[in-house]
């Protein structure tokens, strides 16, 4: 079976993961600084916090920003139900925006309308919105920066998909368009640690806040004390915080396939090139990436035309029964029977999510995806239908 995303671990990984499990420290030694060192580099932000999951980075990304209780959080109608999860652990309520046709990102003008429509009948405006970035191509951040600035909200992008990706020449993590960005090294991202995120900030007292919380809420640092007069073992738990630590045995893999991420993106987007020619005669519409981007093609999501003689799902299964485990990416979020019970969203509100949801299947892109490989999933593509 050929899966739609897996991880590349090579020599190197494993001889970074050997010396980690024989160092002195397995959790919360130098490692995981090294790896929090080396993101920031590589997305050019100022500050990064790593943790065990993109799930436990939105979780501190919002409560970094303040959000509780009567706060709205905004997302794109398609994501992962942790990009909107996150916001009900804070207590917050979620509320969706349709996408943009071509990119499959949080749409602007929706955004905008939405935003104009909460103004006129005096409803909440949301605290934070979350775009993400869909398959690794970055979501229109000048359009929803211009609208931060108008409406007042913050933004935390949901960068799971995007570490290694480009928009405007800034790596994505760069934080140029938003205060948080959040990835995720589950094994089908960019890169892996097993489980493991990080949120990147140029903002020190949220990355501050971010590394409090993700360590029960206890500081060593006295200006964040009651109590000066301390012993050196002191310490004081000042907030509510968890255990979202990740460690060093996962750090020191992060650090290593950071080192091997362009080649990732390289081969990725040389798959996705690929696709384009072997895939241009089908009735399939491909992504297009905007010149304003390079996508990092964490996925590769292409749409059943409209004279497609099967539907997604036909051709979904036809492909299972070729060996080729495609995948959908992702149901709305307001379909889910639990978020139907929290409020009543309508799917006459989201048109291109719900075309998106009849009509998209992401195919097989991975590192290491054989040209043999993509040549029979061309032709199962093809065959007796699409
Ligand atoms: C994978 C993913 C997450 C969750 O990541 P974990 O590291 O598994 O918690 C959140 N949002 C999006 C868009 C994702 O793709």
């Amino acid at each position: 079976m050929i899966p739609y995303g897996k991880q590349s671990i090579n020599q190197s990984d494993l001889v970074a993961v050997e010396a980690a499990l024989l160092s002195e420290y397995l959790t919360q030694g130098p490692r995981v600084k090294e790896f929090e060192r080396d993101l920031e580099r590589y997305t050019g932000a100022k500050h990064a916090v790593a943790v065990n999951s993109a799930t436990s980075a939105l979780h501190l990304a919002y409560l970094a920003l303040g959000v509780g209780p009567g706060d709205e959080v905004w997302t794109t109608a398609i994501s992962f139900v942790a990009t909107a999860n996150a916001a009900l652990y804070c207590g917050a309520s979620v509320d969706f925006v349709d996408i943009e046709p071509q990119s499959f990102n949080i749409c602007p003008v929706s955004l905008r309308s939405k935003l104009e429509s909460a103004v006129a009948s005096g409803a909440k405006l949301p605290k934070v919105v979350v775009p993400v970035h869909m398959a690794g191509q970055p979501a229109n951040m000048q359009a929803i920066g211009h609208l931060s600035k108008e409406f007042g909200f913050r933004v935390v992008e949901d960068a799971s998909h995007a570490l290694g990706s480009e928009y405007l020449d800034k790596r994505t993590g760069s934080c140029e368009f938003s205060d948080i960005a959040v990835f995720s090294f589950h094994p089908v991202k960019m890169i892996t640690t097993g489980e493991g995120g990080a949120c990147t900030t140029n903002n020190p007292e949220i990355a501050a806040r971010i590394e409090r919380l993700r360590s029960h809420g206890i500081t060593r640092d006295l200006k964040e004390m009651k109590n000066t007069e301390r012993p050196p073992y002191y310490y004081e738990q000042v907030e509510l915080g968890f255990n979202y630590r990740i460690t060093d045995i996962q750090a020191a893999l992060g650090s290593s396939q950071l080192r091997r991420l362009d080649e990732f993106v390289h081969d990725r987007n040389s798959i996705a090139g690929s696709y384009g020619i072997l895939l241009r005669d089908l009735d399939l519409d491909l992504p297009k990436v905007s010149s304003a981007c390079k996508s990092s093609f964490h996925l590769y999501i292409v749409r059943v035309g409209s004279n497609a003689v099967e539907t997604r799902d036909q051709l979904f299964m036809r492909l299972r029964d070729r060996g080729i485990l495609a995948n959908f990416h992702y149901i709305p979020i307001y379909r889910h029977p639990f978020y139907q019970e929290k409020r009543q969203y309508y799917a006459d509100d989201f048109p291109e999510a719900e075309k998106y949801f009849d009509t998209a299947i992401s195919i097989p892109i991975y590192p290491g995806l054989s040209q043999i490989e993509q040549l029979q999933i061309a032709s199962a593509l093809k065959a007796d239908g699409a």
